[in-house]
């Protein structure tokens, strides 16, 4: 019998997932709080991730539920285990992708190297952090950023005054080191709940205003150590938290060449999309193969370079496929992927792929073609 795959969220990341799922003879079904989602070829159901009942219905016409973000409340999540729903990861592991205080705190537990971080219910805890660790800190909230919406750098709690006021009950924001990066990295691993695992190579990705604007695959000077100590941290991380399908590990290398985690995302991640024309088998057909328990496919990659640019905001005049046709035409060797999303400022509406043996060629050429978007 064909197998239905469930999606909670109708955004890009269950969109990409729908053509492996078709390829490997899967239904995919997504619930959406609107028809126009990006996912809208596959949204079966209308309804919120946070209306139990609308869940529930949803997911007790799948044979497994996953994830196109995170933001489904642990109540909820707490009402499909209890009927009996496979989800996928579970959601003791998806908390710790949920809430970065969780997070901090079992990677301590697990020896998982972290930037210096404390839980702050207070101006005066946070002053004291910012004291301990030189003059300034990255404060962030512990639940419900994305996109660095919810991370702030300050140099005093003044800054973060209306956080501190919005604090309910225990709650707490994170403090951390103000870590001097030399770059940021990203480690994709999937995981089933047989415990196979795959890694991919870990990547190189680029942020600009907290926004995620380029991958590059691998990551340039990583080959030996940096390559081993990110497919270790990754693995350390699924196994220990018991992660199924796609985890991705954001991650810093500093100044003085270590690898310090970041953030996790418990699903097919913007630094992963390189892998949709890079890598044999691309981080959403291997997301699906996870969560089913199927066996996982290979990461090779499958050229020296593939550079990932995302399509930020879009032709302000809207003239989209203007702008495809034109790109197109100038950069054949381009794969483009577009969300079915309305251009808007500062919104990932689509991304281009490109592969190449040479890494500054690919860069031009996948930067040209992105460029085409902007008017
Ligand atoms: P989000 O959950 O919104 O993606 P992140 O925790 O990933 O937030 O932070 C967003 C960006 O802010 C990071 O990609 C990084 O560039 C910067 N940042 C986050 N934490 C730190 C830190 N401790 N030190 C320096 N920069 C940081």
């Amino acid at each position: 019998m064909t197998r239905v795959v469930g999606v909670i969220g109708g955004g890009q990341l269950a969109r990409m997932m729908t053509p492996p799922a078709l390829n490997l003879g899967l239904e995919i079904y997504v619930l959406a709080q609107n028809s126009y989602e990006s996912a809208k070829i596959a949204i079966s159901e209308l309804g919120s991730h946070t209306d139990p009942d609308a869940v529930l219905a949803f997911a007790r016409e799948c044979d497994v539920v996953t994830f196109d973000h995170e933001h489904v409340p642990q109540e909820v999540l707490a009402v499909l285990t209890d009927a009996g729903v496979n989800v996928q990861p579970h959601p003791q592991a998806l908390l710790f992708a949920q809430d970065k205080l969780a997070m901090r705190t079992r990677l301590a537990e697990l020896g998982v190297p972290v930037p210096g971080w404390a839980r702050v219910q207070s101006p005066a805890e946070l002053d004291a952090f910012i004291a301990e660790y030189g003059s300034r800190a990255v404060v962030k909230t512990a639940r419900g950023g994305y996109d660095g919406k919810g991370v702030r750098v300050v140099s005093s709690a003044a800054e973060v005054s209306e956080w501190f006021a919005d604090l309910t009950g225990d709650d707490a924001l994170l403090a951390e080191e103000f870590v001097t990066f030399r770059r940021e990295l990203a480690q994709q691993i999937a995981r089933t709940p047989s415990g196979e695992t795959r890694v991919w190579p870990v990547v190189e990705t680029v942020q600009e205003n907290g926004v995620c604007s380029e991958v590059i695959s691998p990551a340039p000077n990583a080959a030996g150590r940096i390559e081993t100590v990110a497919a270790d941290i990754a693995l350390t991380i699924a196994q220990g938290l018991d992660v199924t399908g796609v985890l991705a590990v954001e991650l810093f290398e500093t100044e003085d060449d270590r690898v310090l985690v970041n953030e996790l995302a418990m699903r097919p991640h913007n630094s992963g999309h390189w892998s949709i024309d890079g890598a044999l088998t691309s981080q959403f057909e291997q997301h699906l193969r996870a969560v089913l328990d199927l066996p996982l496919g290979l990461t090779t990659p499958l050229a020296p370079w593939t550079v990932m640019v995302n399509i930020l905001g879009g032709p302000l005049s809207g003239d989209l496929d203007g702008a495809l046709a034109r790109a197109m035409r100038e950069y054949p060797e381009a794969k483009f992927h577009l969300y079915g999303k309305e251009p808007r400022p500062g919104r990932k509406i689509g991304h281009v792929n490109v592969v190449g043996d040479d890494l500054a060629a690919t860069v031009a050429v996948a930067r040209g073609a992105a460029g085409f978007f902007q008017d």
